[in-house]
């Protein structure tokens, strides 16, 4: 009961904060994420089919996929090494979440590692609130600047710099294949009950926002609720669930103690989808010397008292 209270408090929390606050209410309005939720609602005139279901589907898992082994693992914390032209497909592919590109994304995240839930920490939901962690910071327009001097490493591709100022680029690229492939599909196979549009609506705008929101779980949620494995000089925690929907992501207790592994769960039962297909893609000799949790952080992890679950 405790850990159902502890969620709707924050749930309300959330929720006066974004319609009390009238900088919150202009940040919002003005915002293209929230432009986002509002052209998702297309869905009620596009209609449903299972068509459209199948393209939300695999744009979601796609897009989750090239943010979380991505943009996080790879341009944030450099877990794995890849080819210079699957690097590009990773941040083509990432940037069509238009969430900005992998410049922009890396830089802002490890300076979250650096400050976590210190008062220059840009997300914390310890240091302000569950609703600036989630999503008031990206409406936020100033953090819309790159910090270049924490993206050297991939300052010097032109190909991510591309990327990054043309961002709008993927973005637009997929809306196009998306609107082709409905199109196609309602000319050929009429009985699926599918358009253009249809495709655009759920592959796209409604797929954005979930992508949008599984993503900000991540910044506010686990450093909220879950157990905390180990005693970092922060709030993170696992979080099952989040791992889940962000296919290894919720394990961020375990992620801050040790940022730098391609893996973020540590045992077979903590779940981590995107760990697993990079094990596939690595078969593929796409992706190659994945660091793991060294034999030291499984030590530290017996070593610990029985995990606290904070939610409750
Ligand atoms: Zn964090
Ligand atoms: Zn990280």
């Amino acid at each position: 009961m405790a850990f159902l209270s502890i969620r709707m408090h924050s749930v309300r929390k959330i929720f006066s904060h974004a319609f009390q606050d009238e900088d919150n209410r202009l940040l919002m309005a003005s915002s293209p994420i929230f432009i986002m939720h509002v052209l998702a609602l297309g869905v009620f005139f596009t209609g449903f089919s299972w068509a459209a279901f199948l393209a939300l589907v695999v744009t979601y898992s796609v897009r989750v996929f090239a943010l979380t082994a991505g943009f996080h693992r790879y341009f944030s914390h450099r877990a794995f090494k890849t080819s210079r032209l699957f690097q590009f497909v990773l941040g083509w592919v990432g940037t069509s979440s238009a969430q900005l590109g992998p410049m922009w994304w890396a830089a802002n995240h490890r300076h979250h590692h650096q400050y976590s839930d210190k008062e220059e920490d840009i997300h914390s939901p310890v240091v302000k609130d569950a609703f600036w962690a989630h999503i008031g910071w990206v409406l936020c327009r100033a953090y819309g600047e790159i910090q270049q001097d924490r993206i050297k490493d991939l300052n010097k591709y032109p190909e991510l710099r591309f990327i990054d100022r043309f961002h709008v680029l993927p973005v637009l690229s997929l809306i196009l294949v998306l609107y082709i492939g409905g199109a196609v599909l309602n000319a050929y196979f009429p009985g699926l009950g599918t358009s253009g549009m249809q495709f655009v609506m759920w592959g796209f705008f409604v797929s954005t926002v979930l992508v949008y929101h599984v993503t900000f779980c991540v910044n506010s949620v686990t450093h909220i609720i879950g157990k905390k494995r180990f005693k970092t000089d922060d709030e993170s925690r696992n979080s099952w669930w989040v791992a889940l929907l962000t296919f290894g992501e919720g394990w961020h207790n375990n992620h801050h103690r040790w940022p730098f592994s391609a893996r973020q769960g540590m045992y077979w039962w903590e779940l981590d989808l995107s760990y697993l297909v990079l094990r596939g893609l690595e078969r593929l000799g796409l992706v190659w010397d994945l660091k793991v949790y060294p034999e030291k952080i499984y030590e530290e992890a017996r070593m610990q008292p029985l995990e606290v679950d904070q939610s409750s």
